[in-house]
């Protein structure tokens, strides 16, 4: 039934429900689904005479605070278009998004670590004619009376009050909830636009799959402003009516102390998350014995990390995969998955999903051969915001889309991912897949993290270079990785070059920034 329910119903429902239970832990501050879903009616009330509008974009710019969630489920109520932003993006990205979006009123905070995200949209206004109003959460100072357009939250929630009835009428298909711009670790951001179906039905099917109950008590550790944090995390969490534990920021220190202390049941996370855990000096000192399940998603993770999770951490994670475009899981582990299966694949497609693999003309290639993933299912962006053509290449009219991703089918429906499109190298004419490589690196004892990318040659056209992160303590030279690799890898596979870095450029989710590495590589 709730799948057939807009975003912000299924919050009424969960109030309705469960009216006393704890929604969000924030901090200090512990907030039920009564309390939050009024909150969330007198904020949506409080955007409304601020002149917000049906198919008004509204952008929210803020780290893992309650008020991200509150607005997240005003915006939907009142018809408005949700516009996330990741909160390290800087001036110009931000420009690009809000001029692209024609967003109006921001909400965000005066500052989020080393961002002064305040002055940054207060610049802004002055540049984009669209944008008007600035909702401040938890300022510091009191706002400026002379800065009538910029507000603070907190009165637009008290100014809300008793400002109408709600919902608007919804057409959960049509009616585009929220776009949302790709984290760019490919090139310029693009808006998929996601309805509240996209979202709801993908995220009910994820929950359901992971058999999330009420007694579930999620940690919400990648950002909400990914549609990884706001779809089979936060609005998980709400759907099964269960209560989310906030991390403003990721750290592995916090994340262990809060599984400890409030007693977590599902973590998310990309790979690299659970590999800092793991990885922590104080690992051992932690009670982890509550955590239930989870879903590691967003880059390949490696079988030794899938592994180390279920037996050191004693937690049944699953694998999935998905795309922003895609709201985003499309294929999942199941727990009754034999255990190769839940290490080596990214699952099964989801009830109602369909995945093939397609050769450079889009010809089904059928089981056992790499190729391009495409996928058909209700979680399918509705397209790009103002691109038609991109757009056009994604997406067929018979709604199929094209991940961009490379992968593999077996005869039973596994799917493997070999790497992005975008990210083989071509070394003398061989394909090198970068996944296959990186899980040897991930094997041998010494090596924390690694990603493998291409560099240019004038004669090979591209070789390939290990960029390894050691694990604390350990060492290991250039020579000994490479003889590792040959011993493991045919020959044009073995990298040519080998890297060590004492930490990764990263994207705001976590995952690592491969395009970053290639130009700190290249200069
Ligand atoms: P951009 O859209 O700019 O490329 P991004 O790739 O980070 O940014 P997301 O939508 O956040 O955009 O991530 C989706 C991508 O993450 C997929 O296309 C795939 O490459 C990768 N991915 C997701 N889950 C997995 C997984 N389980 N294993 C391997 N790769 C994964």
């Amino acid at each position: 039934r709730l799948r057939k329910m807009s975003i912000p119903a299924v919050l009424a429902e969960a109030a309705r429900i469960e009216p006393g239970k704890v929604a969000i832990v924030d901090g200090d501050r512990r907030i039920t689904y009564e309390e939050l879903w009024k909150q969330v009616q007198d904020f949506a009330g409080g955007l409304r005479q601020l002149g917000v509008v049906r198919g008004d974009r509204v952008a929210v710019c803020l780290p893992n605070w309650h008020e991200f969630l509150v607005a997240y489920f005003a915006i939907g109520l009142i018809g408005a278009i949700f516009i996330p932003l990741n909160t390290r993006y800087k001036q110009s990205e931000v420009a690009y998004i809000l001029d692209n979006s024609g967003t109006g009123t921001v909400i965000t905070a005066e500052r989020v670590g080393e961002a002064a995200l305040l002055d940054m949209f207060s610049a802004l206004r002055h540049d984009l004619a669209a944008l008007k109003k600035l909702i401040v959460a938890r300022p510091v100072q009191e706002l400026s009376p002379e800065e009538p357009d910029i507000v603070d939250f907190e009165k637009v929630v008290q100014s809300g009050r008793y400002a109408g009835s709600f919902p608007a009428p919804m057409q959960l298909e049509k009616d585009t909830f929220a776009i949302l711009y790709t984290s760019g670790t490919t090139g310029m951001p693009k808006g998929a636009m996601l309805s509240h179906r996209n979202l709801v039905e993908t995220t009910a099917v994820t929950a359901q799959l992971m058999e999330c109950t009420p007694d579930d008590v999620f940690l919400v550790a990648v950002p909400l402003f990914h549609v990884f944090g706001m779809g089979p995390t936060a609005l998980a969490a709400v759907i099964c009516r269960g209560t989310q534990v906030l991390m403003e920021s990721f750290k592995a220190a916090t994340a262990l102390e809060l599984i400890e202390r409030e007693r977590i049941t599902v973590h998310n996370g990309v790979p690299t998350m659970f590999v800092l855990e793991l990885n922590h000096s104080d690992f051992a000192r932690y009670n982890l014995s509550t955590m239930r399940t989870g879903i590691i998603a967003g880059a390949p993770c490696p079988v030794e990390v899938v592994r180390a999770i279920r037996s050191r951490m004693g937690c049944n994670i699953c694998i999935a995969y998905g795309l922003t475009e895609t709201s985003p899981a499309l294929t999942i582990t199941r727990f009754d998955d034999d255990d190769t299966d839940r290490a080596e694949t990214v699952g099964r497609p989801m009830p109602g999903v369909e995945i093939k693999i397609v050769d450079n003309l889009y010809r089904d290639m059928g089981i056992n051969r790499v190729g391009e993933i495409a996928c058909r299912s209700y979680g399918v962006m509705q397209g790009y915001y103002k691109q038609p053509e991109e757009t056009a290449q994604a997406l067929t009219a018979d709604g199929w889309f094209f991940t961009g991703d490379l992968g593999m089918l077996d005869e039973r429906g596994f799917l493997r991912i070999t790497g992005r499109r975008k990210e083989v190298v071509i070394r003398g004419g061989f394909n090198i897949y970068p996944a296959e490589v990186e899980e040897v690196l991930y094997h041998h004892p010494a090596v924390m993290e690694a990603v493998v990318i291409g560099l240019p040659d004038p004669v090979l056209g591209e070789r390939s270079t290990a960029c390894v992160r050691l694990k604390p303590g350990a060492s290991v030279t250039v020579e000994e990785l490479r003889r590792y690799c040959r011993e493991r890898l045919a020959d044009f596979k073995v990298p040519d070059h080998v890297e060590f870095f004492e930490e990764f450029p990263t994207t705001a989710s976590g995952k690592i920034r491969k395009v970053a590495i290639k130009e700190m590589l290249s200069k």
